[in-house]
């Protein structure tokens, strides 16, 4: 232990909302969209958090940045607890988190230029003016590979990597210790993802800064994280340091979204895994381990209860009826 507090810790995190129905909006039942989720991140880290769209990735992103209220569980920034904080509170600590989304053209104001758009964090905090803030505006611009030049062009005279370089500077302006990437690659073409997961990796040698990103596929998050947690269900099935993970999957689940990875070297084929049908609803998921439905291993006990995420060798979680401790 080195006595470092991580950059964020999450413990037994849970974010359920509510379904109503009828003329009094009954509460009729609920969404588990994140239903225990614990993880942390060291200074310049990168965690992958993987899972089929509809698992909960987004959510825990949404829920550490406090857009939406957790159930149950903390969080944790810099060893600060702000589960509970409220708004003004929260503002200080808001600075240390951004978040970069999957749609760039979405997120950018058209109407703004790309150097107002990346300044605007600089002005609504009273950080920087004038001739002060057009400097550090500038400076961002050269950081991500962007020309100063282009500070005065508006989003649509950008391509859709260009464009994610800007909401990159504008998430690096107020020098955040967090970055939460929410698929923010899987809008581009890949030889442009190559791009920007090289830059934030560049990003992350200089500044040091810790990233979550959150991906569907796990051939995404393979160049960029150090571990890797994947989800399925609002739980995280099997947490692994990224090597581990990817030479040793140990979860069903795991295994299934790996053989859908491209393997360079055609001598090293990957078996064929098919995950058949659809996540169940997140309002109703199955009993016992919520992947039973598609587990080609299922059996009876699967149905009855519910796996623990459970250290089966040093750093490598899996929650698993058929893996135990080696
Ligand atoms: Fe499959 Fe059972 Fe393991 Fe769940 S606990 S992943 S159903 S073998």
């Amino acid at each position: 232990m080195t006595g470092v507090s991580p950059v964020v810790e999450v413990a037994g995190l849970k974010t359920h909302f509510p379904v109503r129905r009828g003329l009094l909006r009954r509460t009729v039942g609920h969404v588990y969209s994140v239903d225990g989720v614990s993880f942390s991140i060291a200074e310049g880290e990168t965690l992958g958090l993987v899972g089929e769209s509809g698992c909960g990735k987004s959510t825990v992103a949404r829920t550490i940045l406090r857009l939406v209220e957790p159930t149950a569980g903390t969080i944790r920034l810099s060893g600060h607890d702000i589960t509970r904080l409220g708004k003004k509170a929260l503002r200080p600590h808001r600075r240390q988190m951004q978040i970069i989304f999957q749609d760039p053209f979405s997120s950018l104001n058209p109407r703004m230029t790309a150097g107002d758009i990346v300044g605007e964090p600089l002005k609504v905090h009273g950080l920087a003016r004038g001739a002060e803030r057009e400097a550090r505006v500038a400076a961002l611009f050269e950081q991500v590979g962007l020309r100063p030049g282009q500070m005065r062009s508006y989003p649509h005279e950008f391509s859709g990597g260009q464009r994610q370089r800007v909401c990159i500077a504008r998430a690096l302006a107020l020098r955040p210790k967090l970055i939460i990437g929410d698929e923010p690659v899987s809008a581009l073409d890949v030889s442009i993802q190559a791009q920007i997961i090289n830059l934030m990796k560049d990003l992350q040698r200089e500044t040091r800064i810790s990233y979550l990103f959150i991906a569907h596929d796990l051939a995404v998050v393979e160049h960029i994280s150090h571990r890797v947690a994947v989800m399925y269900l609002g739980k995280i099935v099997e947490h692994a340091a990224k090597d581990d993970l990817f030479l040793h999957p140990q979860h069903p689940y795991t295994e299934a979204l790996l053989s859908a990875v491209p393997v360079p070297d055609p001598r090293l084929k990957r078996e064929k895994r098919i995950l058949h049908g659809d996540v169940p609803s997140p309002m109703r998921p199955p009993s016992g381990c919520a992947f039973h439905t598609r587990c080609p291993y299922a059996q009876d006990r699967c149905r009855r209860e519910t796996p623990q995420l459970r250290e089966i060798r040093p750093g490598h979680l899996v929650a698993c009826h058929l893996r135990g401790p080696a």
